[in-house]
């Protein structure tokens, strides 16, 4: 991944701020990847400035490692490392206009794994749902199978040695401006957006990297 050690950037979208309209609003976008992830950019950096010993690792690494890390850095690392790479998955993993279904060898996995599409969609839906306050959805690949995964806040399951295909961000800044408290139907609109093609890379990155 590029711009991938200290000190992080915040790189452009991979696609205008408005393109995701009308399923994410241009409003959203700005605020979501100019604020609310470059806070989480200028946090990492400011605490790593103070550790020239950890400069070097990658934001995996320091997402992996975070418990190994002085004790008084550990959950400023985890949580803003974690905001930085959660962030950037999830924006990469949209586009507009969006193939309405994946393909390939995450379809045939997908299909494997939760008997079809629809059955997929619903229950992600009902994981994105299910995030109490803040946090992720995710479909992951680990111990040779497709699962669907929540996380907290902003942990991401590479901590837990699981590969991420596909991601939704449920904290309320990501969806609030325009459909206030209705997460379900910005889950719904989020399903018009998916980067199927992306997913595919990711999935195939995951089984090329198993163990
Ligand atoms: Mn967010």
């Amino acid at each position: 991944m590029e711009n991938n050690t200290y000190p992080f950037v915040n790189t452009p979208l991979p696609y205008e701020y408005n393109a995701l309209e009308p399923f994410i609003d241009e409003k959203t976008m700005k605020l979501h990847h100019d604020k609310h992830l470059q806070t989480y950019i200028d946090n990492l950096n400011s605490v790593m400035e103070k550790y020239p010993g950890l400069q070097k690792l990658s934001l995996e690494m320091l997402i992996r490692a975070s418990r190994r890390l002085p004790v008084q850095i550990q959950s400023t690392v985890s949580n803003n490392a974690g905001g930085v790479f959660n962030h950037r998955f999830f924006f990469n993993g949209l586009t507009n206009p969006a193939s309405k279904e994946p393909h390939g060898k995450l379809s045939i996995s997908i299909n494997r794994f939760f008997s079809d599409y629809e059955c997929f969609a619903s229950e992600f839906k009902k994981a994105a749902l299910s995030v109490f306050g803040s946090g992720y959805a995710w479909l992951v690949y680990g111990n040779n199978r497709l699962k669907i995964v929540t996380t907290p806040n902003q942990n991401s399951p590479i901590e837990q040695g699981l590969c991420p295909i596909l991601c939704i961000d449920v904290w309320e800044h990501a969806y609030y401006l325009k459909h206030y408290n209705v997460r379900s139907e910005y889950i719904e609109d989020w399903f018009n957006i998916i980067n199927w093609e992306e997913a595919e890379q990711n999935f195939l990155n995951c089984i090329n990297h198993r163990k």
